[in-house]
């Protein structure tokens, strides 16, 4: 399903290039569950960013079956991402002035009617435990209410990978309970792949293949010790 070959990313900082990301190769099957952890500031939500096309590589290729989403038009790559990439951003990234059932609705593809539409989001909001819940813009709910609205928003139009940066991140640890089995029973229910980036090690225990970002970063070069990698990524971490 998902196929990295020989990926870097760096960013400017001070003028200077900082090598972020560097992944000779990673591939990841259809409906596999894999978790992905590392420290603060070592690219793990630019690793989603550049999968999710919001972000272009340096170098290297990510292809989504077979389909170098880079080399896509924007248009194109655009509606590709709508249909194949269903992404829970780290932090929500609700829309605070649209209810939960427009920020859900914003995110669909498909030409149906309206009607049928709100059929479909009810659906998923009661899935979720939020049928009373549809009218309530984001500054009324919970944070686990808000996280469960981004669920269904990501996972709407069924998408074959579904992408999560810090799912449970800043929930209490019963809330964080319950995101993470909802995330990971949907994502069964409807054979998703989902690659879930974590800090939760209790999460991460959950998944089928769990990899800790060093390790992916340092495939190219088995020689180089992993502190080595993580004190240069720390150095220019901030
Ligand atoms: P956290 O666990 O805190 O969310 P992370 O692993 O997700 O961290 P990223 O957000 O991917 O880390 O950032 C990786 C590194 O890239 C950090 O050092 C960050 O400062 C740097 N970085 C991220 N975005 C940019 C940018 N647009 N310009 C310059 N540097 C950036
Ligand atoms: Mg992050």
């Amino acid at each position: 399903l998902l196929h990295i070959r020989d990926l870097q990313k760096q960013f400017q900082v001070d003028g200077r290039s900082v090598p972020i990301l560097d992944i000779p190769q990673w591939k990841v099957e259809p409906g596999e569950q894999v978790a992905i952890t590392g420290p603060s500031g070592s690219g793990k939500s630019t690793l989603l960013h550049l999968i999710s096309g919001l972000l272009r590589p340096d170098r290297g290729e990510i292809l989504l079956d077979n389909q170098p989403l880079h080399s896509l038009g924007e248009a194109q790559r655009d509606a590709f991402r709508a249909s194949r990439i269903g992404y829970v951003m780290q932090n929500f990234h609700l829309i605070p002035s649209l209810n939960a059932r427009q920020n859900i609705e914003i995110a669909m593809t498909g030409a149906i009617s309206s009607k049928a539409r709100a059929a479909v989001i009810s659906e998923w909001l009661e899935r979720v435990g939020l049928q009373d819940r549809g009218q309530h813009l984001p500054s009324q709910l919970s944070r686990g209410q808000q996280q469960r609205v981004a669920i269904v928003r990501a996972l709407i139009n069924q998408p074959p990978l579904v992408l999560a940066d810090e799912p449970t991140g800043s929930l209490d640890w019963e809330t964080a309970d319950e995101i993470a089995s909802l995330l990971l029973g949907l994502s069964r229910g409807i054979r998703h792949t989902l690659i879930v980036v974590t800090h939760d090690l209790n999460l991460a225990a959950r998944f089928s293949r769990c990899l800790h970002i060093h390790d992916m970063n340092q495939i190219r070069q088995p020689g180089l010790s992993r502190t080595t990698g993580l004190e240069q990524r720390e150095g220019f971490g901030g």
